[in-house]
């Protein structure tokens, strides 16, 4: 743990979730705390807490310290400004992780972070290791401060903007889970994403373990190991052979037959949960019992219920092209595919090729229908432009026969119809309901 400079004065960017949990964190070390977002936004409990919270502007504030939320973009005036003066600007998992004792598990990638995330807190405290699940996924690391014993194992779901501005911050056991385009809105090419991402290792020493998929490569001190998502189990790597999950050092950990998660994607988060989970001291039959009594995420390939012999899947979560195709990859059957929102500038081709294993009709919603439907066309999957998702289920459902899967995995954000991708799951929960759906 580093240490934390005196107290001085410290701005906080960006007031939601975890800006304001850094503000409070900040205002109980003894700093003098000025907060600003780039929209007017509600904090009369930090104005009560005797933070300075200022309207919107683009007014540098000099300060000691910025902490930055991950939601605000480098460009924001008043950052700019900080990073220009050279004022040290910090995420607020590394304000966090400088104020915590605690051994840390960090995970990233560009999908699969909070399945994975709430899977290793899931196998940690079922396998009797004290674990909390923070950051991306709810609750931001600072607001743990004082709530949880210093042993606990904070188990931390980082995006790559959180990872952007973390000079210090040390997981014990990292993984990236893999790296596909998305947020190209926000940075201005993959390779400057890719190195957010990789930052997670950087401050990792020799006795840390660094995972990563096969074929990557992490740049830190901690030995890497792969996961291996077929074929013998190496010397380092994690694999999933023949016969189930293989952990280094504990041999066979289970059969598939006896880990639920369905489709190839969620092989590779149970494998970085497993390897993750062992680093932490558990063992094969530990493992086990947590991967097995995992009940799964809302929202991520969430069977909501069968009508008529059609299942009806929600998988909300699936916000970019590979999301979604994972999703797809779950399901070989035949596939009523609900899928299109708001655009993050991500090419669908790819996506096409995926859609024409198993989609027997695709129903398309939002700003991206139709160039979705051109790149389906494409690929030869038949396609319709739907006006909202409520008439995409029921279309979906009036087309469907016995054994079909209506599945929901947009590959894009849901910002220009929803507030956001649970609202989103939450109304195709209630239309897959209306259509019969138990
Ligand atoms: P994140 O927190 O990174 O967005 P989630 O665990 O919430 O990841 O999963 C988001 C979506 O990504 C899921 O709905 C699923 O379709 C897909 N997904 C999950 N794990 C993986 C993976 N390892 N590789 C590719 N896609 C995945």
């Amino acid at each position: 743990m580093s240490a934390l400079p005196d107290p001085g004065r410290a701005l906080v960017v960006g007031l939601a979730k975890s800006g304001r949990a850094a503000a409070m964190l900040l205002r109980d070390l003894g700093w003098d705390v000025v907060a600003v977002d780039s929209a007017a936004v509600e904090a009369s409990d930090l104005v009560s807490a005797g933070i300075d919270v200022r309207a919107p502007s683009d007014e540098p504030v000099a300060c000691d310290l910025v902490v930055r939320s991950p939601g605000v973009p480098r460009e924001f005036a008043p950052l700019a400004a900080a990073y220009a003066a050279g004022t040290p600007v910090w995420s607020e998992i590394e304000l966090a992780s400088r104020t915590m004792p605690n051994p840390i598990m960090g995970i990233t990638g560009t999908n699969g972070k909070t399945t994975t995330t709430e899977l290793l807190a899931h196998v940690l405290n079922e396998g009797g290791v004290h674990a909390v699940a923070c950051g991306n996924v709810g609750t931001p690391m600072a607001a743990l401060v004082g709530q949880v014993a210093g042993d606990t194992w904070l188990v931390a779901e980082c995006s790559s903007f959180q990872l952007e501005d973390i000079p210090t911050f040390h997981p014990h056991a990292a993984v990236l889970l893999n790296i596909t385009p998305d947020h190209m809105d926000r940075y201005p090419d993959f390779e400057a994403y890719r190195q957010a991402k990789l930052n997670l290792f950087a401050n990792q020493g020799p006795h840390d373990l660094a995972i990563v998929a096969a074929g990557m490569q992490a740049a830190g001190a901690a030995p890497t190991r792969r996961v291996v998502a077929s074929g013998p189990p190496g010397p380092d790597a994690v694999s999933w052979a023949e016969g189930g999950l293989h952990v280094r050092g504990l041999g066979l950990v289970a059969p598939w037959s006896e880990i639920p998660l369905l489709g190839a994607h969620n092989r590779e988060n149970v494998m970085a949960a497993a390897a993750m989970a062992a680093h932490a001291g558990l063992g094969a039959e530990e493992i086990a019992r947590g991967l097995a009594t995992f009940p799964g995420v809302p929202h991520r390939l969430e069977v909501v219920g069968t009508a008529d012999g059609v299942t009806f899947v929600n998988d909300s979560k699936a916000t970019n092209p590979a999301a979604a195709i994972a999703a797809l990859g779950a399901y070989p059957q035949r596939v009523r595919l609900i899928a299109g929102g708001s655009s993050k500038d991500t090419p669908f081709d790819d996506f096409a090729r995926a859609a024409s294993a198993a989609v027997v009709h695709a129903y398309l919603i939002g700003e991206t229908a139709p160039q979705i439907a051109r790149a389906f066309e494409g690929e030869h999957v038949a396609s319709s432009l739907l006006p909202d998702l409520a008439t995409a289920v029921s279309r979906a459902a009036a087309d469907a026969s016995p054994g079909d899967v209506v599945l929901l995995a947009p590959a894009c954000a849901s910002f220009d119809q929803f507030a956001g991708y649970t609202h989103r799951g939450e109304v195709f929960r209630e239309a897959a309901r209306e259509a019969g759906a138990r």
